[in-house]
């Protein structure tokens, strides 16, 4: 029983919805992905209330209060055959009898959830850092909602892909705004840089968290808008995302990032802020008794 569809829990299998289903005709719908550790899911509060400011973004009223939500999840990540989970919940407008685009009267939203095996970087990313390239962000202008209308993502990811890259930084304007699934971090002369958490970007968990983690250690750290030539003589990359983490970045377009004897290696503030990271999520995760 990987995955819950419209109140009833099954095996993902077995999971059906319509063709008419507006998720499916017009990607009218949003989404999590919450990273479960020994059962335990990390971050759960910021991860609904995310979810919460998208359905508000689209119009669509929650189905589920929060204890609903976490009652569903907390079974679903224990009638897992495995304790590392990636838990993905998606709700759509649901399904009308016609294909309509103004939002349909006494339609139920699709909810829909499973859960999946954690998959993490190799510890050889961990090490070596990713290689990454850029292109021209095309998205529209609220990708602070987490809407399931992925397509340029899917085009961005799939460029990394072919170019042997993990992922595709983009540029909006001359400006770094995020990757195709994933924040991305500046470190330029000892300080951290990220990008305002404006509509041209998803307001991460992972990204709240990587500057909570800088204010609490004192490391020297700035929000504001980073240029194209910044990101190209940053002394450190890195990006985050629910699974990635921290994750190093080694090449853009090729390119080592950092310079001298680092240049193409994973810096000492990335691995700092990793290591911060890593005792914060074994802390919360451990700590909640799963
Ligand atoms: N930006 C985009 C476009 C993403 O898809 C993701 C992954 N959900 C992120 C940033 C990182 O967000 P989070 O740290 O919440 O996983």
């Amino acid at each position: 029983m990987t995955a819950y569809l419209n109140g009833q829990f099954m095996p993902l299998s077995e999971a059906r919805i319509s063709p008419l289903d507006r998720g499916f005709l017009y990607a009218d719908g949003v989404y999590e992905v919450i990273p479960v550790y020994s059962r335990c899911p990390f971050r759960i509060d910021e991860h609904l209330r995310r979810m919460q400011s998208s359905l508000d973004g689209i119009r669509l009223p929650n189905p589920h209060s929060d204890d609903a939500w976490r009652a569903i999840i907390r079974r679903l990540i224990a009638a897992a055959e495995f304790a590392d989970q990636t838990l993905y919940i998606q709700i759509t407008r649901g399904a009308d009898l016609r294909r309509d685009p103004t939002f349909p009267k006494g339609v139920a939203p699709t909810v829909f959830l499973f859960t999946a095996p954690l998959v993490r970087p190799t510890p050889e990313q961990r090490q070596s850092g990713v290689a990454t390239i850029t292109a021209q962000d095309i998205r529209w202008a609220r990708c602070d909602l987490k809407t399931v209308a992925l397509l340029p993502n899917v085009l961005m990811r799939q460029l990394a892909a072919d170019a042997g890259c993990v992922e595709t930084i983009m540029l909006r304007d001359g400006f770094l705004t995020e990757g195709s699934a994933s924040n991305v971090f500046v470190v330029k002369d000892g300080i951290i840089l990220a990008p305002p958490k404006d509509q041209r970007i998803l307001p991460g968990i992972t990204y709240d968290l990587v500057l909570e983690l800088a204010a609490r250690h004192g490391a020297p750290h700035a929000v504001r808008p980073v240029n194209e030539a910044e990101l190209r003589s940053a002394d450190e990359l890195w990006i985050t995302s629910s699974t990635k983490e921290v994750l190093p970045i080694a090449t853009l377009d090729g390119q080592p990032v950092g310079h001298g004897a680092l240049a193409g290696k994973p810096g000492p503030v990335t691995g700092q802020m990793h290591a911060w990271y890593c005792a914060f999520r074994d802390q919360v995760t451990r700590g909640a008794g799963a």
